[in-house]
């Protein structure tokens, strides 16, 4: 792995596309900001990256991760801070997950100095397409892919890193209705469940697509033996506050490390709210639902932070979440958060890695 000099090459856009983005009206995703980081690993080792004019780039029909699917991402966020610092969360707990996930998949890990020195330059060189108004944020997207153009089964030799960045509005946070999932999973244990690769995504589309059409918001994914145990609901982790103790599904390797859970979990213990992971069941959900001792359910990740979750159809019967009120521990939680993020609070943790 060669150690990455701080000075990237840039090669900047002729003309910033900037003046196209609709700042009152962010979809997610849908902009893409000037320029993208991108750095090859070819011939056993990583070459210097090196900063590009974002658009479409050249590939082989026989690129390699088009057919067998080496391809694993991460999805992080930058703000403006109260003060006009910019501030990415997180960014070394990221380059931690993403480097197990490339370990999973084949894929040759990437330095944390080259990750974060390379996230760094870009957000700076593109930082007037980063919102301002209160909640958006710069969605940040490290990726890396089997570039090698070859048709028999392999692991590549060819990988390309790259990185691409999207405003995105604060997000709306419609409380779910959900299905409990019992026909089809996400992942097994085992499986890929714990990287963040592409295959998980494309996976879960159809019975994401099947659930939508029988009135759904989203699927509680459960185990892959008994449908018994909750894993995770859609692409967020699933919290429960369980007679005032906050409640999670314990890490296996079907399950994703969300930072946003971490996180949580430890805002959690500076409230003085005890935090159990563990097995959580169904079973258990749906009583505590019918006997009140189930007060919260929200699922957590890096686009919204918590997301409510209203109701849970379980055995044919829609069970009510109470609504989340403004002493509700996701409110207060989701609030600390994002004090911290801002500045307002002081950040204990080191979690904010200002630049
Ligand atoms: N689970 C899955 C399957 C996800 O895709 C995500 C989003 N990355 C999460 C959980 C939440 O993770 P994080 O808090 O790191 O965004």
């Amino acid at each position: 792995m060669t150690t990455l000099t701080t000075s990237i090459p840039v090669q900047r856009i002729a003309k910033s596309r900037i003046k196209e983005v609709d700042f009152n009206n962010l979809e997610f995703g849908k902009y893409i900001a000037d320029h993208m980081v991108v750095a090859d690993f070819k011939d056993g080792k990583w070459h210097e990256p090196a900063i590009f004019p974002y658009g479409d780039m050249l590939m082989s029909p026989a690129m390699l991760s088009l057919h067998y699917g080496q391809a694993v991402f991460e999805g992080m966020k930058a703000f403006f801070m109260n003060d006009g610092n910019i501030n990415i969360f997180r960014p070394q707990k990221h380059h931690a997950r993403f480097n197990r996930s490339l370990d999973r998949m084949c894929m040759p890990q990437i330095s944390e100095e080259a990750f974060i020195q390379s996230l760094r330059a870009l957000i700076e060189l593109d930082k007037d397409w980063i919102p301002t108004s209160e909640g958006s944020s710069f969605y940040i997207r490290p990726f890396m892919f089997a570039y090698e153009a070859r048709l028999g089964v392999k692991v590549a030799d060819h990988f390309k890193f790259i990185i691409i960045n999207s405003p995105v509005a604060a997000y709306q946070a419609k409380p779910y209705r959900l299905k409990v999932e019992d026909t089809y999973v996400r992942t097994a244990e085992g499986g890929t469940g714990f990287a963040k690769c592409a295959g998980n995504y494309g996976g879960a589309f159809y019975p994401t697509q099947i659930a939508r059409e029988e009135g759904f918001d989203q699927i509680l994914w459960t185990d892959h033996k008994e449908h018994k145990y909750i894993d995770e609901v859609g692409m967020m982790n699933v919290m429960f506050v369980i007679n005032g103790k906050l409640v999670t599904p314990k890490l296996t390797t079907a399950i994703l490390d969300g930072i946003t859970r971490d996180t949580i979990l430890t805002l959690a213990k500076d409230m003085g709210v005890t935090v159990e992971e563990r097995k959580v069941s169904i079973d258990e959900i749906e009583a505590g639902l019918k006997d009140g001792s189930v007060t919260e359910a929200f699922g957590t990740g890096t686009a919204a932070v918590v997301a409510p979750i209203a109701v849970i159809k379980i055995k044919g019967n829609d069970l009510i979440i109470p609504e989340a009120g403004p002493d509700s521990f996701q409110l207060r939680v989701k609030k600390k958060l994002n004090d911290i993020r801002m500045g307002v609070e002081p950040d204990k943790h080191g979690w904010n890695y200002i630049i």
